[in-house]
């Protein structure tokens, strides 16, 4: 009798520590999903598939990290040696652990001619072909890590203070970024330059949010998919030759009614007495 109460004793303390086990696991799960779920704003390295193929074909080796971290520019202007652009997500980073991502306004891109974190991903991760250009070449004007987008209210540009600091610190400057002249309306006789950028060429690599000067970059990089919006299909460019081709084979309709069978003009003149 002792013994089969010891022995529903221990069941029992098993059974509540697997009990016990498992909520916690399912806590710690809950919480790092819940963590992954908060942080759709991570930018990846160049190449990166959209977000969830990424995530699908990610196998978290590290090597474009590595070869983020180990490449011969990764120098500063005093020849120390700088911290690499990627990092890989631990915990508490918010996000997915184990994957690669850079926080611009800490280390940005510096958009390497060579592109080494690319070629060494073995998993399609980061897709090269994505990257070459029409010479079959690797061109990281092509990457598309993100969009810089300007926060207006706190770029002092706007305020009518000159600074440029993040157009001279683009890679592509005149073409990513330029300074738009405008006139400042409230003093009269001074010129706003407004830095504006480009989504058609922006790289999304986050110099300009490093270079900033505010207290928090009023210029930053954002992915693609939360700094852009969408007009819609069914919207046409009158004035934009390619954007019209897509209606050339559109048929018109035509709503007759009482009313349009009257000119315009007869409407005009309605009740009008001369
Ligand atoms: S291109 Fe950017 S992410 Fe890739 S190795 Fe160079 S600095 Fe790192
Ligand atoms: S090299 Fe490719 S597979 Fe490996 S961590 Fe980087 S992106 Fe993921
Ligand atoms: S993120 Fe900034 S610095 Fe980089 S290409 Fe775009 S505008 Fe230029």
């Amino acid at each position: 009798m002792a013994n089969s109460d010891n022995n529903r004793r221990k069941f029992m303390a098993t059974t509540l520590q697997s009990v016990g086990l498992t909520a916690l696991g399912g806590l710690l799960w809950s919480g790092y999903s819940d963590e992954v779920k908060a942080a759709p704003l991570v930018l990846r390295p160049p190449g990166a598939l959209p977000e969830e193929d990424f995530l699908k074909a990610c196998i978290k080796c590290g090597l474009c990290a590595e070869a983020c971290v180990n490449r011969e520019s990764n120098k500063n202007r005093d020849g120390s040696k700088r911290p690499g652009t990627l990092q890989m997500a631990k915990g508490g980073d918010h996000v997915m652990i184990g994957t690669p991502f850079f926080k611009p306004v800490e280390v940005p891109c510096y958009m390497c001619d060579d592109i080494p974190c690319v070629p060494v991903c073995p998993s399609g991760a980061l897709d090269m072909p994505s990257l070459l250009n029409e010479t079959e070449e690797l061109d990281i004007n092509k990457a598309r890590m993100g969009l810089a987008v300007v926060h207006k209210e706190s770029c002092i540009a706007f305020w009518g203070i000159q600074c440029d600091a993040c157009y001279r610190a683009c890679p592509l400057l005149d073409e990513a970024i330029t300074l738009e002249y405008a006139k400042n309306e409230r003093t009269g006789k001074h010129a706003f330059l407004l830095p504006v950028v480009h989504s058609d060429v922006c790289t999304g690599c986050g110099l300009c949010e490093k270079a900033c000067v505010t207290e928090e970059p009023a210029i930053f990089v954002l992915p693609i998919e939360y700094s852009t919006g969408k007009a819609g299909s069914h919207y046409v460019k009158g004035w934009d030759k390619k954007d019209q081709e897509r209606i050339k084979d559109a048929k018109e309709i035509h709503t007759q009614t009482e009313r349009s069978e009257k000119e315009a003009a007869d409407y005009l003149n309605m009740e009008v007495e001369y």
